[in-house]
């Protein structure tokens, strides 16, 4: 079976952007887990579910249908078979993730969903629970931080219509609803490789995850 590099750690530590490059370097496919937790989101807004009713949200679970592409070059991403790579980035969405995500009958269809895409491997998958929960035999495993205003200032310089200060306290809020939550937290795998990125550029996190993967 095919390799999977499992890669975890709090928003704007720079997964996504080093998953995708180590999927790129490897020929590997790539998951972005935290866009099928957005996407559910985003069809919950939608459909008027009220998302401080936990009851809400599980009962209505099930219904949207989730598609996504595992290229690293164009992540795709689709709701009821319409493209939601634009809406599920916006900052309504952002804000209401971590109410749906923290909802167990959201995970369960997520986390069985995802095991279905990996499969038999040959994937870097990037989210919250990968090395915990979701894979957690997987090869390799990486958790990813960075100090919260390096996280801060990346995530700012990825928006247009917002500011550092704005980007912290959406970041520690969201940070501390991900990893006090009581169904499958954001938590580093005990054998996961911690690397903090605050002091490496992009292309040093990628050559330091491809280091790990080949030894
Ligand atoms: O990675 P991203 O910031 O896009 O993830 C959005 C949200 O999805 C997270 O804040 C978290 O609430 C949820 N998430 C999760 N488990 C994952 C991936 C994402 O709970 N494996």
């Amino acid at each position: 079976t095919g390799l999977v590099v499992a890669m975890d750690g709090p928003s704007g530590s720079g997964k996504s952007s080093a998953s995708r490059g180590v999927a790129r370097a490897l020929g590997l496919r790539y998951l972005d887990t935290g866009a099928m937790y957005r996407a559910i989101t985003w069809w919950m807004l939608q459909q008027g579910v009220d998302l401080a009713d936990p009851g809400a949200i599980a009962a209505r679970a099930l219904d949207p249908v989730l598609t996504l592409g595992t290229d690293p070059d164009a992540p795709a991403v689709a709701v009821d078979g319409a493209d939601a790579a634009g809406p599920i980035r916006t900052a309504e969405v952002t804000a209401a993730v971590s109410a749906v995500s923290a909802v167990p009958e959201v995970r369960r269809r997520l986390v069985a969903q995802q095991r279905e895409i990996i499969g038999t491997g040959g994937i870097v998958v990037e989210g919250r629970d990968i090395g915990t929960v979701v894979a957690p035999d997987a090869a390799v495993k990486i958790y990813l931080t960075a100090s919260a205003d390096a996280r801060a200032l990346r995530r700012t310089a990825e928006l247009n219509d917002t500011t550092v200060e704005a980007q912290r306290t959406a970041m520690a809020r969201r940070d501390t609803l991900d990893s006090t939550r009581a169904t499958a937290p954001l938590a580093k795998a005990d054998d996961a490789v911690e690397l903090d990125t605050t002091a490496l550029n992009l292309e040093e996190v990628i050559a330091e995850i491809l280091r790990v993967i080949k030894e």
